[in-house]
């Protein structure tokens, strides 16, 4: 395998608020390849968004990063940690967007409804290219031809809002390549969609990836799509990591009981009609209430008074780069 493009240390990022204490983020450490998508998957608060703000730091106010390193392999070879990087300096500007492409959930709110497409592309096209106005208009159309959009040329001088969801997040996509990074983050992209467009824009991903030899951090609480799009894949629960490895391993042999349930609660064609679908019991925790010991301990149906309410258990590897952080697992397993 190729060398990683990204690495992440015992990445840290909590929020300073005045009841106390969140930590959103609390060691995650993963490594991200050319070509390879690398998942990162659980419910809501559980960090992973944090995650992808932090690497691309933007986190805002009151949390900040307080430990770790994020190791980029940038275009030149250099490699530089982001953590040491100003936020708002140059280096880390060229980087975020140039190096580094996202994509959000919600274009509506990332796209501006007083320009139009093209303005917005072209702009971002020229904050990391020397070219001129009108071959960059070129590029943008070149772009939106490349995301699938029909008739580019025409479609350029549209309003976000008159273009459908599909479209729109097919624009987002095109401006987060504009300047051809290495790196795409995707964060929760096709949520807002309905299910026909959240498979075009999936597709879409990934054909691009294999195209440009992309490496994608795909972020989604949806297991279906983690099946469909990664080839790695982190599970995360109130800002650890519980469970990581190939998806294979995670898909077919999942250690972490959350995990597991997580795994149960997907839909299955193959289900009994009218069959209950399977959910997590409990509720994740309020995150200043972190529960001690295990997190997810209130909610697991394997947890072990005395020991998981009371031990945070740590990392235990596996063959196959498979990794869980559960006292079900002393030491690995055959
Ligand atoms: Fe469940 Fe205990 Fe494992 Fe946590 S450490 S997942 S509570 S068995």
């Amino acid at each position: 395998m190729a060398e990683p493009i990204l690495q992440v240390r015992g990445l840290s990022t909590y929020f300073f608020a005045d009841e106390g204490v969140v930590r959103a983020v609390d060691g995650a450490s993963f490594d991200l390849y050319p070509g390879r998508t690398l998942g990162i998957v659980g419910e809501s608060g559980c960090g992973k968004s944090v995650t992808a703000r932090s690497i691309l730091r933007i986190v805002e106010r009151p949390g900040r990063i307080v430990g770790g390193e994020i190791l980029l392999r940038r275009h030149s070879g250099q490699v530089v940690d982001l953590v040491t990087l100003p936020s708002d300096g140059s280096a880390m500007r060229q980087i975020r967007g140039g190096e580094i492409g996202l994509v959000f959930q919600e274009p509506m709110s990332s796209l501006s409804a007083f320009h139009t497409v093209g303005v917005q592309l072209i702009e971002a096209i020229r904050l990391h290219s020397p070219l001129s106005k009108k071959a960059a208009r070129a590029r943008a159309i070149e772009l939106l031809a490349l995301v699938g959009i029909p008739r580019p040329a025409h479609r350029i001088d549209a309003y976000s809002f008159e273009l459908s969801g599909g479209l729109r997040q097919r624009v987002m996509v095109a401006l987060a390549l504009a300047a051809e990074p290495h790196v795409l983050i995707a964060d929760e992209p096709t949520t807002a969609l309905d299910v026909t467009t959240q498979a075009q824009i999936l597709e879409l991903i990934a054909r691009l990836q294999r195209e440009r030899d992309l490496a994608v951090i795909l972020i989604t609480h949806d297991m279906g799509v983690i099946a469909e799009m990664a080839d790695d894949v982190v599970v995360m629960y109130l800002g650890r990591e519980v469970e990581k490895g190939p998806v294979d391993a995670i898909f077919h042999a999942p250690r972490h009981p959350y995990t597991q349930s997580l795994l149960r609660s997907i839909p299955s064609v193959l289900a009994e009609p009218r069959a209950r679908l399977a959910t997590i019991s409990g509720s994740i925790p309020h995150p200043l209430a972190r529960p001690a010991g295990c997190p997810f301990h209130p909610r697991c149906p394997d947890a072990m008074p005395g020991r998981c309410d009371a031990d945070v258990p740590v990392e235990v590897s596996f063959a196959d780069n498979h990794v869980t952080a559960c006292h079900l697992y002393t030491e690995p397993v055959a």
